[in-house]
């Protein structure tokens, strides 16, 4: 550091985070005329894995666990594809290369960090790729190429996403990944232990299960925490039909590595009983944090919430006017990478436009990337209870028989689905859930009509597009307080 130099550089917009919402806004302000200049820096994993431009949907989120995900279905398919007369040779042998799929997804990964560069080159968006901290309310430093700079901004937009938290055990750090490691591994992971209940482990146990990992969740309360519980349920019983195995209410309380190179766990359950067992790999799912300490916010009087290290913010401003918030930083906004984009984008153009939309932080539509997929978008039929009362409310449900399971004869006994609606009138629609084969695919259509303030009337008006799976949401007609068998009779009823 003995030869750094020093700049200093003015700009409508600085943005801290090349991620999701980092870059939406950055592009939307350059579009609408603003100078912006854009820092992206990624501090290595304690396992020591770093990645390109792009945030963590693109290296080690949404994007490579999508790839995991559907080479595991690719798995079923190989399968299926045999009861519908494909002859595959040595069919019962069939194999995952591990390596081959993770150099497969690093290629890809990388050609995204290149366009992302070239795309804001283009732009003419600086792209700094250098950690930044602030000065003052107004300023950044950063040090990029053994060059200090000083960048003064107009707007300043903190968009540095999260990173994976660890339990505090011992162990945990020296022998334990995340999913910022778990793309990145040489060796195939084998036998694996998830700790955690939610998003990333049951999407991880699931694929890592679907490659022909042996996969156990150790989960502390329940699955998925704030989603329906019925369909949270339902996605365990789908893993553990499939083989991931499930240790209930237990915590992790030490990891060692044993000469062999295997990880042996030990933990307890919720009656402090003891037990070990030995694993390949360790991987910690239980949420994550934002590195806001490392902003040195205080030089520029940015506050975090107060139980946490999270911004709160108003329409995405912190307490300071002219310093802005976006993406998973934020406090008690959902940590989606749809949700940052838009957020950006929208900001933007509140800042260099004449726009007053704000952001809408409701309704927001989901997908979990498990085996069978679970999408939703609105209320769960707990919340939709607590907020209206059981008698104002008609939930349709059903379990249905995907075409496509007939001949492989595959189980769809968790192929289940339901709508929550309003009781009165043509029925407003308040939640609807899905769990099938591209849960994501059905719910994304039917989210924006919900955004048009969708009835169950329009949905049985709806002409259905058959043999669809998305079809049986218009098809639905059992309600449960009908207390009728809601499984399927027949195809083509
Ligand atoms: P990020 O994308 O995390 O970007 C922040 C960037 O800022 C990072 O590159 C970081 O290194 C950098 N940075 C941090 N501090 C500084 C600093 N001081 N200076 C400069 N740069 C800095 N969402 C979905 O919608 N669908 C999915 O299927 C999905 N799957 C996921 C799977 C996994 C395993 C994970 C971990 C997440 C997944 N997500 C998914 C969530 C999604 O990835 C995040 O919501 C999204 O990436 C958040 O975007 P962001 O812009 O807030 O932050
Ligand atoms: P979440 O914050 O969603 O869930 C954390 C999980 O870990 C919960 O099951 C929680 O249990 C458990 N947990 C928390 N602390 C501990 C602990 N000390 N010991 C054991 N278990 C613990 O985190 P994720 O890491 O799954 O995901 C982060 C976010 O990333 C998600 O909220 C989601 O927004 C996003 N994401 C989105 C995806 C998608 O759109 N498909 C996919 C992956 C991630 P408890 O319920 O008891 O608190």
């Amino acid at each position: 550091m003995s030869e750094v130099t020093s700049t200093q550089d003015s700009y409508d917009l600085i943005v801290l985070g090349g991620g999701s919402g980092g870059i939406a806004a950055a592009k939307e302000a350059q579009n609408l005329g603003a100078k912006v200049c854009l820092l992206d820096y990624v501090t290595p994993s304690p396992r020591g894995n770093k990645w390109g431009l792009g945030g963590t949907c693109v290296n080690v989120g949404c994007i490579p666990k999508k790839f995991m995900h559907h080479a595991s279905i690719l798995g079923d398919s190989i399968v299926d594809a045999q009861y519908y007369g494909w002859e595959i040779p040595e069919s019962k042998n069939i194999s995952l290369n591990w390596e081959t799929l993770r150099k497969a997804i690093h290629d890809h990964i990388k050609s995204v960090n290149w366009l992302i560069r070239v795309d804001l080159r283009d732009r003419k968006i600086e792209y700094i790729n250098g950690f930044g901290v602030f000065v003052d309310a107004n300023t950044i430093s950063t040090v990029a190429k053994g060059v200090e700079r000083k960048l003064v901004g107009k707007y300043i937009l903190i968009a540095i996403g999260g990173r994976p938290r660890y339990p505090d055990i011992p162990g945990a750090m020296e022998y334990g990944i995340t999913s910022d490691d778990i793309f990145f591994l040489k060796n195939p992971p084998g036998k694996t232990l998830v700790v955690g209940a939610s998003y990333i482990a049951l999407e991880s146990a699931g694929f890592l299960n679907g490659l022909g990992y042996n996969a156990t969740i150790m989960m502390r309360s329940v699955p998925l925490r704030g989603f329906d519980r019925q369909m949270a349920e339902i996605i365990k019983t789908e893993l553990e039909d499939r083989g991931v195995s499930f240790l209930k209410k237990c915590l992790p309380t030490n990891i060692e590595k044993l000469d062999d190179d295997k990880l042996k766990v030990t933990w307890k359950n919720d009656s402090d009983e003891v037990f070990s067992d030995n694993f390949d790999t360790v991987l910690f799912a239980i949420g994550r944090m934002a590195k806001t300490k490392e902003l040195e916010l205080e030089n520029a009087g940015v506050k975090v919430a107060a139980d946490g290290d999270k911004i709160d913010v108003v329409n995405e401003q912190t307490n300071v006017p002219n310093i802005y918030a976006v993406g998973d930083v934020l406090y008690k906004k959902p940590e989606l990478t749809p949700v940052a984009i838009l957020a950006g984008k929208l900001l933007a153009k509140r800042l260099f436009s004449n726009s007053t939309q704000n952001m809408d932080y409701d309704t927001i539509p989901t997908t979990v990337f498990t085996p069978l997929e679970y999408g939703s978008v609105g209320m769960s039929e707990e919340r939709a209870i607590e907020r209206f009362g059981e008698d104002s409310l008609e939930i349709y449900h059903g379990y249905y028989k995907p075409t496509e399971f007939f001949i492989p004869q595959r189980s769809y006994r968790n192929c289940y689905l339901k709508i929550i609606t309003k009781r009165e009138g043509d029925q407003y629609v308040l939640g609807m859930h899905f769990i099938g084969p591209n849960a994501g695919e059905v719910i994304q259509g039917f989210a924006a009509a919900m955004r048009l303030c969708l009835t169950y009337k329009d949905l049985v008006d709806t002409i259905g597009i058959h043999p669809t799976i998305a079809e049986e949401f218009i098809r639905l007609s059992i309600t449960k307080r009908s207390g009728k068998d809601p499984n399927p009779s027949a195809c083509c009823n």
